[in-house]
């Protein structure tokens, strides 16, 4: 078993690992600024698992901080969500966002050289795939620019983990490209909680389902695909939680910089997705169509075999379980964790 520190853990997908982290008998220490979340998360996860974790609040910019959590406990271990990740944000406040998420990532590797530590597994996203490639995305396509500033950091910050390994064969470093996380945990007792207007498909439409937002806005319905929306793979949130686990045997026994995808394989269309909403939980989405959103592509889902093979992950959930699981925790927690 091992001390894990979790970054940004008391996020949404922060959250949900730091509880499969302490289900496996691993030791946890959370360090998170709580600009995006909440520490009614963390009671809820320690509730859950009947064990405790570390709670530091602090800021991945600031290296005084960092390392006195790299002092205070021996850390085996870092997996890093911590960041920002609103798209449209990044447009509006660039440098905010290349702060947080580029300046921040690389303030955490120097305190975890410092500390000796070099097992890191990062937080990253199908955004960094080239346009241009066409789905089943698999790691070994070309990376491109990414449309916004928030997928440009994720690039930014792969491109120097790559480097780093390069550099120091000391380093194991697992980027995992994460598609569509969704649902929640099945006791509903966390789960997302977005601030504001949701940027996302699915808090928005359990929003409307619970009352909060009047209808959902389908952003095109002219695209290329089954039914002319969107096509996007999403993955269960405690199918990701588990990748960071798997991901994390495999990177304490080897060495290098290697990049995953986290998906299911399989591609939803957002009206697919509002009408097994609908189906699963008897509950009507008003909804709209609306001219497409700048930056989206028609498609994109993954090639999951090589997590399935390297990793020893596979993931267990289906659509109609993550629709489920995603009413079950906004129907509990109307306003989230307030
Ligand atoms: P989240 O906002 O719920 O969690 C991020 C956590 O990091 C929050 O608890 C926030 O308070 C914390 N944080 C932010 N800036 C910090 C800083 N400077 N110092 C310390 N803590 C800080 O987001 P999430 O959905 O759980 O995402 C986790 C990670 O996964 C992020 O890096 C995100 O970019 C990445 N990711 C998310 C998605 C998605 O759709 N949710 C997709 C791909 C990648
Ligand atoms: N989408 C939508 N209405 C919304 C939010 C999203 O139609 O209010 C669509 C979006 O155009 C995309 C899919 O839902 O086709 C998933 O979008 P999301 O923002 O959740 O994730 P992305 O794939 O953009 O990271």
């Amino acid at each position: 078993m091992a001390r894990i520190l979790v970054t940004g853990g008391a996020g949404y997908i922060g959250s949900h690992t730091c509880l499969e982290l302490l289900n496996a008998g691993h030791e946890v220490v959370v360090f998170d600024n709580l600009s995006n979340s909440s520490e009614e998360a963390l009671h809820r996860v320690q509730k859950l698992a009947d064990k405790t974790l570390v709670f530091v609040k602090g800021d991945i910019r600031h290296p005084d901080e960092l390392d006195q959590v790299f002092q205070n406990h021996q850390i085996d271990a870092v997996i890093h969500f911590a960041g920002l990740k609103a798209v449209g944000e990044s447009q509006q406040i660039p440098l905010v966002y290349f702060d947080n998420n580029i300046a921040g990532s690389a303030q955490l590797f120097k305190s975890m050289e410092k500390a000796g530590v070099f097992t890191l597994v990062f937080s990253s996203s199908a955004t960094v795939y080239d346009e241009a490639n066409h789905s089943p995305l698999n790691e070994t396509m070309s990376t491109g620019m990414p449309s916004n500033n928030y997928g440009y950091t994720k690039l930014i910050v792969e491109q120097m983990l790559e480097k780093l390994a390069q550099a120091d064969a000391r380093w194991s470093i697992a980027l995992l490209r994460y598609f569509n996380p969704v649902g929640a945990h099945q006791s509903g007792l966390i789960g997302e909680d977005p601030q504001g207007i949701p940027n996302n498909l699915m808090p928005y439409v359990t929003q409307v389902a619970v009352g909060r937002r009047e209808k959902l806005s389908i952003y095109g319905n002219d695209y290329d695909t089954i039914d002319g929306t969107g096509v996007r793979d999403y993955i269960h949130v405690v199918d990701l939680a588990n990748a960071h686990l798997c991901a994390l045997n495999n990177r304490l026994a080897a060495q290098g910089c290697r990049a995953w995808n986290i998906g299911t394989g399989h591609g939803s269309s957002v009206l697919e997705v509002k009408n097994t909403f609908e189906q699963v939980n008897g509950v009507a989405i008003a909804f709209e169509f609306a001219p497409r959103r700048a930056g989206d592509v028609a498609t994109s889902f993954a090639d999951n075999r090589r997590a399935i093979n390297e990793l020893d992950w596979q993931p267990q959930y289906t659509l109609k379980d993550m629709l489920a699981d995603s009413w079950n925790w906004q129907k509990q927690n109307p306003n989230g964790f307030n």
